[in-house]
């Protein structure tokens, strides 16, 4: 294999056509997103958010499912200053769509896709010299000089250089003068919760660096720590950038971490009832027969399962229709789950379900359904999968 090859990334072939958003679901099951909230969580933001502090809209796995160019095209016109990306693919979709914003890539790159990131303007963390110096000949080589952010560990002990060895590689960056040490940035491991003493430990180390290039006249654009965590309950912490991704979807990162007024969740799941079932005392319910009725009961059918990201409990949880909470009853399948609508007498075939999001005066929240599955919002929202039609509402000029 040539040197070139190894360097350079296969370039992906051309995309898909975009699926068309209409109104209309292609299946009796979507997720809907929301975008005029989304605007209103952004102005939410935008008021709490300190003069002089900008932010960047994290949008990584596809904006943790709510779709990463409708999210990051809002985001941006609600100020972001950046959109961030946890990989080369990601950040490639964007600008294949047309997105010409500042893009910061978290996370680590291999040498691979170092020339690739340059060619498309995507802004790469850079955390070891190695990379640094080879990233700077490939940016002499195409008579450029890019921008880099240094990532700093100050005990998250996932990516970035150790808080310890920090310094010296900042004054080695700065000696490459095809880079420009833009950003320096740390991440926080805890900081949505009340006890905030390792938080503040982070802080106190990532200042100790910062300060450090102050003495050595070394200063940087953005210095960013603050993931929504931070920017709600960490304002000490806020330098000259913020990283939004939970907040302005709608969601607090935590139970605990302060609260602003007007954020809503944009992300609602919804479905149409398939079926419709009579039962008689004693018959049972779906695989494994784990559910039998001690009466006559009326089972509605809901075309959604463990294959598209709803938790696979048994006889646990519930959705709603016609305002009300129906109760699951018997395990969820991989394409369908059943809930008991005998005090629903009003339930016809094809209303519309929520299984996760507002109908009437009745919540499922997104933390409800993470207690279902075991888990966290973060992975109940991104866990939809793609097999789920996504749709935008409310968004300005298709109405
Ligand atoms: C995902 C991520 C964020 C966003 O965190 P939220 O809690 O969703 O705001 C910020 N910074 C980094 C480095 C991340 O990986």
């Amino acid at each position: 294999m040539s040197q070139t090859m190894s360097e350079t990334i296969p370039t992906r072939g051309p995309l898909p056509p975009e699926p068309v958003v209409t109104k209309r679901p292609s299946r009796s099951a979507w997720i809907e997103v929301d975008l005029s909230r989304l605007r209103q969580n952004y102005q939410a933001i935008n008021q709490d958010r300190p003069k002089g502090v900008q932010f960047l809209s994290v949008i990584k796995d596809e904006a943790y499912g709510h779709g990463a160019f409708a999210v990051g095209k809002v985001a941006l016109e609600c100020g972001a200053a950046f959109l961030a990306l946890s990989n080369v693919d990601e950040a490639l979709t964007l600008r294949q769509r047309g997105i010409q914003s500042p893009l910061l890539l978290l996370g680590e790159r291999q040498a691979a896709e170092l020339s690739c990131c340059i060619e498309h303007n995507l802004t790469c963390c850079v955390n070891d010299l190695h990379t640094a110096e080879k990233l700077g000949q490939l940016a002499a080589n195409a008579g450029r000089r890019v921008p880099v952010h240094l990532k700093i560990n100050t005990g998250m002990n996932r990516y970035g250089i150790r808080w310890t060895d920090a310094l010296p590689l900042v004054e080695k960056i700065c000696a490459i003068k095809s880079l420009a040490l833009e950003g320096v940035l740390s991440h926080f491991s805890m900081s949505d919760e009340l006890d905030k003493t390792f938080a503040l430990l982070q802080l106190e180390r990532f200042t100790q660096i910062l300060s450090g290039m102050a003495k050595r006249g070394l200063s940087v654009k953005y210095r960013h720590l603050c993931n929504s965590g931070g920017f709600l309950d960490l304002p000490q912490a806020h330098f000259d950038m913020v990283r939004i991704g939970m907040l302005q979807l709608g969601v607090y990162p935590s139970k605990v971490c302060r609260r602003i007024n007007g954020i809503a969740p944009i992300m609602s799941v919804k479905a149409r009832v398939a079926a419709l079932q009579s039962i008689q005392k004693d018959d049972v319910v779906g695989y494994g027969m784990r559910y039998q009725a001690a009466s006559p009961r009326r089972i509605a059918v809901i075309p959604v399962g463990y294959g598209d990201g709803f938790p696979r409990v048994r006889n646990q949880g519930c959705v709603l229709i016609g305002g009300k909470r129906a109760p699951l009853v018997g395990g969820v399948a991989m394409d369908a789950l059943t809930v008991d609508v005998t005090d629903l007498p009003a339930v016809q075939l094809w209303d519309e379900v929520v299984l996760m999001g507002r109908q009437g005066t009745e919540e499922i929240s997104v933390n409800e359904v993470a207690q279902w599955k075991n888990s966290v919002s973060y992975d109940v929202l991104a866990g939809w999968r793609a097999r789920l039609p996504r749709i935008y509402v409310n968004e300005p000029g298709t109405a």
